[in-house]
């Protein structure tokens, strides 16, 4: 007979004795990592650059469903959500504190599970954890994670500088993280129904991984760098093309016009959709934490940045009095908005 797993309370070790079992063995590989964890602060040395500092909370219940979301993979997507956004800002992120609230139900391994997520994220993408904290909650689990970045004053890119002009770009694919998310929660009914039955994700693979495990858009901002564009506006999505496009043109006063065809959608994601009565663009307008990068960019670089796989010209800024339209394969012309997505392609304008 297989031995009982034992599991470790909390309560066992104590503040200082999880902290201790969380760190140990972390390494530092950063050069602007000056001291990372075990003193008061941890020190960052940026030398002459700018450092840019981004920082997210996940609330249980909220923000994800431990029913579905291994807490590896929560732990990953804890750590690349927020170094997304210093990509979005043109800058490297070096560092990232973790903080996290738990309440009595969680355990030393499960801890470590959501640990082993958060250092392969680390990783990944070569930054250092150098400090927290953690405390007990009355209930389920909250995750603060900080991310701290170099930037370079001639080279970060903010959301407010869009011109006239500027062809509007993404990367990757749009709208499959929204529909991974609504597989995940059929299957949770499906299985709080009928525990009996195994949720199947077959089929799904390619939507459920982009709800499960998305990756922050690093190779983007390296190979924008290699080609010498530097985007003239920028922003990461994480809410829906829609509300990124209109944070972009409300901060730099500018109009835009998005060709409904030329929006990037993975096919398994049309597919699935279109099975949920969605219109595919809806999804990819509102549906969120694609976490890929939105950028506009001067004219001239069009051939540049259109012979990179990956990245698709979708539309052009206009003049504000033009305000922000999609203009479908049809020819009709319907105002972009940043509401839920029941609310999308609801007003004609012509
Ligand atoms: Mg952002």
């Amino acid at each position: 007979m297989e031995e009982e797993k034992k599991f470790t309370h909390l309560s066992e070790l104590g503040e200082f004795g999880l902290i201790q079992e969380l760190t140990k063995g972390l390494k530092t590989k950063q050069e602007s990592t000056f001291l990372g964890v075990g003193d008061d602060a941890a020190i960052i040395d940026n030398a002459n650059k700018l450092t840019v500092v981004s920082t997210d909370l996940l609330v249980e219940g909220v923000h994800f469903d431990l029913m579905y979301v291994p807490l590896k993979h929560l732990g990953y997507k804890a750590i690349v959500v927020n170094l997304s956004d210093i990509y979005a800002m043109n800058a490297q992120p070096k560092q990232v504190t973790v903080s996290l609230a738990l309440s009595s139900k969680y355990t030393l391994e499960a801890i470590q599970e959501l640990y082993a997520g958060i250092e392969k994220a680390c990783e990944y993408y070569g930054v250092d954890l150098i400090g927290g904290d953690t405390t007990s909650s009355l209930k389920g689990m909250t995750i603060s994670v900080t991310a701290i970045g170099q930037g370079e004053k001639d080279k970060v890119v903010k959301r407010d500088t869009a011109k006239v002009g500027d062809y509007i770009c993404v990367s990757g694919d749009l709208g499959a993280a929204y529909l991974g998310l609504q597989i995940l929660e059929r299957e949770k009914q499906v299985y709080l129904e009928n525990p009996g039955i195994i949720p199947s994700l077959d089929g799904h693979t390619y939507i459920v991984g982009r709800q499960l495990k998305p990756e922050a858009r690093k190779d983007v901002i390296q190979v924008l760098q290699e080609i010498e564009v530097k985007p003239s506006a920028m922003i990461d999505i994480s809410d829906g093309l829609s509300s990124e496009l209109l944070h972009i043109c409300h901060a730099s006063g500018v109009g835009c016009e998005i060709h409904e065809r030329d929006i990037p959608i993975h096919p398994e994601a049309s597919e699935q959709a279109l099975e949920f009565s969605i219109p595919p663009t809806t999804c990819a307008l509102s549906g969120g934490e694609d976490y890929e990068l939105l950028f506009t960019i001067n004219k001239e670089d069009f051939q540049k940045v259109d012979a990179i796989p990956g990245i698709t010209v979708i539309g052009e800024i206009v003049d504000k009095e033009k305000g922000c339209k999609l203009l479908t394969p049809d020819e009709k012309s319907y105002d972009l908005i940043a509401q839920g997505w029941n609310a999308l392609l609801n007003k004609d304008v012509e």
